[in-house]
């Protein structure tokens, strides 16, 4: 799928792979999706844009990089809150916006909780921590509110996605660069994703 990244990665796919085990418990599998999430990190900002610095070793001059802009992590409540940790031991000076959205349980449309994020999303790299792409309708209204503040370069983080999913997001983002480690068969009568790994949130916070 176009503009849809795969992370192949095979550290990626065994952690996933326990991830998914349902004997997996939540001590476990906190552990594993934070280290998963640095993992996928590390490959959805490859292409961050970087600008040339001089630098001064304790020998001589060099060449460096630096990039070019600051970073804001927005997880979106409550699964993304369980990547959150482990990726900011990537980006250590990141900020961090959250989003609390929750499914109507009915319509299983997304609905606001929570929203705290800069005022103006515009100089920033922005990326959005959704771990589950089931429906779609939590990274859509996410994203409406993170374009609503001027953000320009945005990627959206999943660990498992279903097609549905994917084809609502870029009917509203077409351009919005998606990095997941799945994409799985489909969405059951619920809205979870088959055969996916469960509820995240319920997995990671034991509830
Ligand atoms: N959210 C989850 O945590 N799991 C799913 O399968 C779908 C949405």
């Amino acid at each position: 799928m176009k503009g849809v990244t795969v992370i192949s990665h095979p550290l990626v796919q065994h952690n996933l792979t326990r991830l998914r085990d349902k004997r997996t418990r939540s001590q476990e599998f906190r552990r594993v999706f934070g280290e998963v999430a640095v993992l996928m990190l590390y490959e959805a900002t490859r292409s961050f844009a970087v600008r040339r610095i001089p630098v001064q070793t304790p020998l001589a001059p060099a060449g460096g990089f630096r990039l070019q802009r600051e970073v804001v992590l927005v997880p979106v409540l409550r699964a993304g809150l369980g990547m959150l940790d482990s990726i900011l031991q990537l980006v250590p000076n990141a900020r961090v916006g959250f989003i609390g959205l929750k499914r109507e349980e009915t319509t299983l449309r997304a609905m606001f909780y929570h929203k705290s994020l800069p005022p103006d999303l515009s100089p920033f790299e922005v990326i959005l921590i959704d771990p589950m792409l089931a429906t779609g309708g939590s990274a859509v209204a996410a994203m409406d509110l993170i374009a609503e503040l001027g953000a320009k370069h945005v990627r959206l983080v999943n660990l498992v996605a279903v097609p549905e999913g994917i084809r609502r997001v870029r009917l509203h983002y077409p351009n919005l660069p998606i990095f997941t480690a799945a994409i799985d068969r489909k969405l059951n009568e619920k809205g979870y994703i088959l055969p996916g790994l469960g509820d995240a949130g319920d997995r990671l916070f034991g509830v």
